[in-house]
């Protein structure tokens, strides 16, 4: 009886699936986590989602990146759109909390013991504002769950640049020229895995890209929550 009342007050007591109600299946129950929008067909260099079984899309076939490898969990669609923009709008930071949890239990394999996980900064106004950068809350959690190093000084955002999801492909590149600084001693010789919500274009995380290179960065790496289609 005892044992009785003590496993129906756990049920009653643990939390809830968030987006079935499942009771006691919090904070997302199997079912939920399989038909998530997982991005598993996508390019390899860049995780671009792809609709057929390719290894690359048609732009890396013209030209590769300036980072070696990009991995993104989901697609940015439902419901991983929504606990996104929760967490940049909202202080949801209970949403990096999953989306960490959701994004290591199947981690690309650039990551690993060796690299070190360095978050798109924001500028300083913006972060003012905010009070927090979404990118470094992401990183800190994954690199606690997989014990990993994070460096949230590599590199800095030294000039705003305006929101970049009204701006098309050669708008963006133009737009953070010049935008991010990095601290070549923070970086030289590191296996980097640069880490961001969503990835978009891919034109920060290019430009940021080509200054670790130049920095003398070993690898570079891209992982995000999110890659649009
Ligand atoms: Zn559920
Ligand atoms: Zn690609």
């Amino acid at each position: 009886m005892k044992c009785l009342l003590v496993d129906g007050w756990r049920r009653l007591s643990a939390p809830a699936c968030r987006l079935c109600a499942a009771s006691g299946a919090g904070p997302l129950c199997t079912a939920c986590v399989e038909s998530l929008p997982w991005n598993d067909c996508a390019c390899e260099r860049c995780a671009q989602p792809l609709s057929t079984m390719q290894r690359l899309c048609a732009r890396c076939q013209r030209r590769a990146p300036p980072y070696d490898h990009a991995g993104a969990s989901f697609r940015l669609e439902a419901p991983i759109q929504q606990m996104i923009y929760g967490l940049k709008s909202h202080a949801r930071l209970d949403n990096a909390e999953l989306l960490a949890q959701l994004m290591t239990s199947a981690h690309p394999a650039f990551v690993d013991e060796h690299c070190l996980l360095v978050p798109v900064p924001l500028f300083r106004h913006r972060l003012r504002r905010r009070g927090y950068n979404q990118a470094l809350e992401l990183a800190r959690r994954l690199a606690r769950r997989l014990q990993l190093r994070c460096d949230g000084l590599a590199v800095t955002q030294v000039r705003a640049s305006r929101d970049l999801t009204r701006l098309d492909r050669p708008a963006r590149r133009r737009e953070v020229r010049g935008a991010y600084t990095v601290d070549p001693a923070r970086v030289r010789g590191q296996a980097l895995v640069l880490v961001d919500d969503v990835m978009t274009t891919g034109a920060t995380v290019e430009s940021i890209s080509r200054l670790c290179r130049q920095a003398g960065a070993a690898s570079i790496s891209v992982w995000t929550a999110a890659r649009t289609p």
